[in-house]
């Protein structure tokens, strides 16, 4: 079921609130894919009834080609949720609904670790993201919210979002789903081609290589090999590659055996940018 206007949706959840039902929701910015399917799966494990809604969101957009040419087609997306799974509410809200008149990001202050990795390349990015996802858990008044670790970094902007907020509102973070090939799912690899597809299997084989190299190596040794790896490849254009401490998400150049760790990549193959991370120990 597809629903475009606030009200309407604000109404049917209210039914199913009063009805004792636990409501999900699943944001995205379309162009659906197996990723997003397997949150949504993720979150019928959870709730009674899943929205996903779909809002390209432009104040979290640093680069108005970038956001000129994400992929949209909302027709297809219902058509792709209807066909794996036809009672997912569809919420497709205007600009105007989410922003009124006034379509700017609000400033939060999430903390150190978002002045790294992608909120130090994509500057105010965070702030969108905030202030579309307050305003998207206003209107739907969600239990539960679910992210993907393919966003590592948002997943703990989000956490922290709903705390500043103090929005009544549990964040689930949900694994990355892959390829065959190891690939991430991603609405931007609708845009890359037959043999780039093909080639963006480096972020996952540079990723791998670093868990693999993690229990031996310095941090500083991986970092040069994954470099490494990018430089032999003309197509790729690496913008970072951090390992940080998984409890502050800040990039390190040491190791203590007593935290976890995690490696992100962000890349452009042409002109489509990809990014990517994964658990090291
Ligand atoms: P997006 O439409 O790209 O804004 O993504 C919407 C949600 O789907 C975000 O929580 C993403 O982290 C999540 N997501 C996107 N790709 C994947 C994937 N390959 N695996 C798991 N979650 C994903």
């Amino acid at each position: 079921m597809v629903i475009n206007s606030k009200s309407s949706l604000q109404e049917t959840l209210e039914i199913a609130k009063n009805e004792g039902k636990t409501i999900g929701l699943v944001p995205t910015m379309g162009a659906l894919h197996e990723g997003h399917l397997s949150l949504i799966n993720f979150a019928y494990s959870h709730c009674d009834i899943v929205v996903v809604s779909i809002f390209v969101n432009p104040t979290q957009f640093n680069n108005s080609s970038d956001l000129e040419k994400y992929p949209r087609n909302v027709i297809k997306d219902a058509e792709f949720l209807k066909a794996h799974n036809e009672k997912t509410i569809v919420f497709t809200p205007e600009v105007e609904d989410i922003y009124d008149d006034k379509v700017e990001a609000e400033s939060f202050e999430f903390g150190n670790f978002v002045n790294h990795m992608e909120g130090e390349f994509r500057t105010g990015h965070f702030d969108g993201v905030g202030s579309v996802l307050k305003r998207l858990f206003d209107i739907i008044k969600p239990h539960k919210a679910f992210f993907g670790e393919k966003d590592y970094q948002q997943l703990r902007v989000v956490k922290k979002l709903v705390e500043i907020t103090e929005q009544d509102v549990d964040i689930i973070g949900c694994p990355t789903s892959r390829n065959e090939f190891g690939l991430a799912q991603s609405s931007r690899n609708f845009r890359l081609s037959e043999a780039e597809l093909k080639e963006a299997e480096l972020i996952y084989e540079a990723l791998m290589k670093a868990k693999h190299m993690f229990g031996k190596n310095s941090i500083e040794s991986i970092e040069n090999e994954v470099e490494q790896m990018f430089k032999s490849n003309p197509h790729f254009d690496l913008e970072y590659f951090s390992i940080v401490k998984e409890n502050d998400l800040i990039p390190t150049k040491t190791k203590d055996s007593n935290y976890n760790y995690r490696a992100f990549i962000a890349a452009f193959l042409g002109e489509v940018r990809l990014i990517d991370n994964m658990a090291l120990n």
